[in-house]
């Protein structure tokens, strides 16, 4: 890194700042804006609006790029493509598009690897390297708007899903989603966001406290401390009464449904008395189950559930009144998973 600022790290307002650093009017400030995040120009230099002086001043004093991609993966059905990034230390991440039914849904990375060690995961197998910048965060976004707009096409849905725990880089990846929210910019409705977190209590209540509109999903896979520690260490330190009740506040503060993702392991979390667990702890709230088969990684040597487990699963999960969805792992072919195509690279 050159110490340069970042163009995606600022907002209009710091934008601004900058130009009067340069000696240039804010309104120029803005055009530069309207440029990268509406016209989705990749650099200074091709904005021909601004004049040739300004445009080699700012391509000198501003970095217009963090990630660059360096290997790229679609999956056989043809509707799932996974882009390795390297970022300027080295480091690699990756965002994933998945078109589904009309939409377009991203999912992108918070961190460089990750420290909450769950054991399934592989971005968690590597460790955590680092967070990422609110600019690095908006980036994977206008990087894959940048491609869908060849054809015409945007991004619809983000998900905060792919390496990190986000609530472990709050402050950025806050920033990133308001940036991202901006209508001068990509105008994305909170509405259109998810965040999913291991279950950082502290942060879920700071999160429903905020009352933004961006949709919570908690990854539980277990309704018991005993096997939930084992598969996420981090339940030791935030056990499932004190997140339950936290999930409660966010209900009753935002009136909004919370999501639960399950990832279904063969003779470990997607047996009937598991699902039966499950409800009974969940029951009453405001809530929706997504179940997912796991997706294999090196370090763990756990099994994908059944396609009839799921099923019976799902089955006992409505017989209580609570909504719940089979999310079939899509690209797989591709290590679509979580950290997966990362930890290939190291
Ligand atoms: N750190 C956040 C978000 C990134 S992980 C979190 O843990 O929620 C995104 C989701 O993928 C989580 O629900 C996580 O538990 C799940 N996941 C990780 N590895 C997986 C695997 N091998 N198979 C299925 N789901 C996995
Ligand atoms: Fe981190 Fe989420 Fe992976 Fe756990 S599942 S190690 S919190 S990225």
């Amino acid at each position: 890194m050159t110490g340069k600022p970042f163009f995606f790290d600022l907002n209009i307002a710091d934008l601004k700042e900058q130009f009067k650093v340069l000696n240039e009017p804010p309104f120029r400030a803005q055009q530069l804006w309207q440029a990268m995040y509406v016209q989705l120009e990749h650099d200074a230099q091709q904005i021909t609006t601004l004049s040739k002086s300004l445009r080699t001043k700012l391509h000198e004093s501003m970095e217009f790029s963090h990630l660059t991609p360096i290997d790229r993966l679609v999956s056989s059905d043809g509707e799932t493509v996974k882009t390795l990034f390297r970022l300027p230390d080295g480091l690699s991440i990756e965002a994933v598009l998945m078109h589904y039914d009309e939409r377009d849904t991203l999912c992108i990375s918070s961190q460089a690897g990750c420290a909450m060690g769950c054991v399934f995961c592989a971005t968690g197998q590597m460790g955590f390297k680092r967070n990422l910048s609110s600019g690095e965060i908006v980036e994977q976004v206008i990087y894959y708007a940048r491609e869908l707009a060849k054809e015409n096409k945007v991004v619809t849905n983000i998900v905060i899903m792919g390496m990190g725990e986000p609530f472990h880089n709050y402050d950025a990846v806050m920033s990133a989603i308001d940036r991202l929210n901006d209508p001068r910019g990509l105008n994305l409705g909170a509405r259109r966001f998810t965040i999913s977190t291991v279950g950082i209590v502290p942060a879920i209540r700071q999160f429903a406290s905020e009352k933004r509109q961006v949709n919570l999903a908690i990854s539980l896979h277990a309704a018991n401390d005993a096997l939930r520690s084992m598969l996420l260490p981090i339940n030791r330190r935030y056990p499932l009464e004190d997140l339950m009740q936290a999930c409660r506040e966010y209900v009753s503060l935002t009136n909004r449904r919370v999501s639960f993702e399950w990832a279904l392991i063969q003779g470990v979390n997607d047996s009937p008395t598991d699902a039966r667990e499950l409800a009974s702890l969940i029951k009453g709230l405001l809530c929706h189950v997504n179940i997912i088969p796991l997706n294999p990684t090196i370090e763990y040597e756990g099994k994908p559930t059944t396609r009839e487990n799921a099923e019976v699963f799902k089955g006992i999960l409505e017989s209580s009144g609570i909504p719940c969805t089979i999310r079939l792992r899509r690209g797989i072919d591709i290590r679509a998973g979580c950290g997966q195509l990362a930890s290939k690279h190291q």
